[in-house]
């Protein structure tokens, strides 16, 4: 995409971050802003990186590890926001500094024993299923501190905190209340875990409403690099 329009998208979604926080009693800087760069070529990040993101997330695991190679003169964190298969967990491990989509010890203990000695901590949020909807991934409110409690015992993985995609809502009443409900789910998992200090919430639709409860991390694509074309395979 051309550099001043990315430019403009970037200017724009830092001055929505910070009349939002500013609305909240939030400093800014207490919301980090993860570029989702799914389905987006390398150059496309490489510039985003050229105009100051550095953070970068990306749902499909072969996309992903092509950009990050191709990438890998800059220094960038990646996120691995997707779905995960279990027999995909090794890549996801080697090559993530983030994982937002922990939905079930399985997959926490093949990331934890996959991670490689010579890395950091992998830093790790449950996804939770906070709308409940029967197709949708993530952990219910009801399963979330059993798997909480298992994943801090692992060694390697470092658990930060929640992360959920609710269902879609355009009123900013309705698109509080999931946000609000996961963010109490934090508070609860805070007091046996004062180190939990992540909510990753809130996409280009409803990141007023997302930072108005508390979100720490943002994810946005369609917002910085425009709106998407299908994803690869469908
Ligand atoms: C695609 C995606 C986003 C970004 O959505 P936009 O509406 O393009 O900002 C955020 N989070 C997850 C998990 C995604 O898959």
């Amino acid at each position: 995409m051309d550099a001043d329009t990315l430019r403009h998208n970037i200017d724009r979604l830092l001055e929505r971050v910070r009349l939002s926080a500013e609305k909240s009693q939030r400093e800014p800087d207490t919301v980090r802003v993860l570029a989702v760069s799914k389905t987006r070529p390398a150059t496309d990040v490489r510039s985003a990186a050229a105009l100051g993101l550095r953070e970068f997330g990306e749902n499909y695991l072969q996309e992903a590890l092509d950009k990050i190679e191709t990438l890998a003169d800059l220094d960038l964190c990646w996120h691995f926001i997707g779905p995960i298969q279990s027999n995909k967990t090794r890549p996801i491990a080697s090559h993530f500094h983030w994982v937002h989509s922990v939905d079930r010890l399985k997959i926490a203990r093949r990331l934890s024993e996959q991670r490689p000695e010579e890395l950091p901590d992998l830093q790790v949020c449950l996804q939770v299923n906070i709308s409940g909807e029967a197709s949708k991934s993530g952990v219910s409110l009801e399963d979330l501190p059993a798997l909480a409690r298992a994943v801090t015992q692992l060694p390697r993985l470092r658990l930060r905190g929640l992360m959920a995609i609710p269902a879609a809502a355009t009123e900013p009443a309705q698109q509080r209340q999931p946000f609000a409900a996961l963010r109490q789910a934090l508070a609860e998992l805070q007091r046996d875990d004062p180190g939990l200090d992540t909510l990753s919430m809130g996409m280009s639709g409803d990141l007023e409403a997302a930072i108005a409860e508390g979100a720490t991390i943002i994810r946005v694509g369609t917002d910085i690099f425009g709106p998407r074309s299908a994803p690869p395979g469908g």
